[in-house]
């Protein structure tokens, strides 16, 4: 605990509510030797305007005092979003009643007037242990939400390709298709499935076939529209998702893409007569009469993937049987 002793001894900004003159000149002096950083109102309103633009850690107020009082001014404070403010009623005598009233309110601590300077002092130390803990709670709010946010985000990203995951892509699908379903916003799919990655593997070994899924994913990101999704869809499959898109020209799109992958020219003896890395593809388009669920579409994709692969490889295929050639 002995940072929290250590916290105690730091200069606080410290706001004194009091309309007192002699009152409020004591307390700021007694404050000032203590070395913390002292601004004085001398009524309700003004505190209120001061605390507001300065937002002092403290607040030490008076109990009685024209306009706001104490009380109305702490439930003021407590209202407010921000840091903590440590809320210290200073109270005669006869307020003695009002110090549950004011507590209630929003107050942590009371000081008795006439003002006792160690009472004082102790008070203060209790107000910069609570307003360090305070912001330390923030701090540490602040860090979990940050932690969360980038569990979030790596909880649906697959670590080998970077792409979007599984998690992601079933969450990403239902936005589609609700938009699609509810606003008529189209969409197609392209269900990537790299050639005989099987043999590849058996010749290459797996490191140098990952390193090709990562080549892969790459040369898909680089070439993708910034607004088509692309998330690992399983081993060696990766599905493009391309927003707005007719089937025409998502298959054309994704003819592009293969191309490419081709270009990237990994040699890949058993995949003939290529003979370097390729991928098939399936493309469907959202159809309101046929897509009641992302499934549905999904499956008109993996079949016409089926196709592409019977057509020889290294072919794009629609659900409606099109082979994609580029003109
Ligand atoms: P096809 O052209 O019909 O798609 O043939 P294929 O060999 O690609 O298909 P198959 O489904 O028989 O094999 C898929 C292979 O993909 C098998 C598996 O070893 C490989 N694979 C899946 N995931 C990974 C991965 O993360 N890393 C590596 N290196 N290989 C993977
Ligand atoms: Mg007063
Ligand atoms: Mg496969
Ligand atoms: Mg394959």
């Amino acid at each position: 605990m002995s940072e929290l002793v250590g916290d105690a001894g730091t200069p606080m900004r410290i706001l004194i509510a009091e309309d007192d003159a002699v009152s409020r000149r004591l307390l700021q002096a007694a404050v000032e030797r203590l070395g913390h950083e002292c601004s004085v109102a001398a009524d309700g309103e003004q505190a209120w305007e001061l605390w507001r633009a300065a937002r002092p850690q403290v607040l030490i107020s008076d109990w009685m005092m024209p306009g706001i009082d104490g009380v109305e001014l702490c439930r003021r404070v407590r209202r407010a979003t921000g840091p903590y403010c440590y809320v210290i009623l200073l109270t005669a005598l006869g307020d003695r009643d009002h110090v549950l009233a004011g507590m209630q309110a929003g107050a942590d601590d009371y000081l008795r007037k006439p003002l006792d300077h160690d009472e004082l002092r102790a008070r203060l130390v209790a107000g910069s242990r609570v307003t360090a803990l305070h912001g330390r709670l923030v701090e540490r709010e602040h860090e979990l939400e940050l932690l969360n946010d980038r569990l979030r985000v790596e909880s649906r990203r697959d670590q080998l390709t970077q792409l979007g995951n599984r998690l992601r892509l079933h969450e990403d699908l239902e936005v589609l298709h609700a938009n699609a379903h509810r606003y008529g916003h189209g969409f197609s799919i392209g269900l990537c499935d790299l050639d005989r990655f099987k043999a590849y593997n058996d010749r290459y070994g797996h490191i140098a076939g990952d390193e090709v899924l990562r080549a892969v994913a790459a040369s898909l990101k680089r070439h993708c529209r910034r607004t088509d999704g692309l998330y690992r869809y399983g081993g060696e499959e990766i599905l493009v998702v391309l927003p707005e898109q007719k089937l025409e020209t998502a298959a054309l799109a994704l003819e592009r893409r293969s191309q490419e992958v081709a270009e990237l020219e990994i040699e890949h003896t058993d995949n003939s007569p290529f003979c370097v890395v390729t991928l098939s593809a399936g493309v469907a388009a959202y159809d309101p009469e046929l897509d009641g669920t992302p499934d549905a579409l999904l499956r008109r994709a993996d079949a016409a993937l089926y196709g592409a692969k019977a057509a020889g490889r290294n072919v794009v295929l629609t659900h409606e049987g099109a082979v994609a050639r580029m003109v």
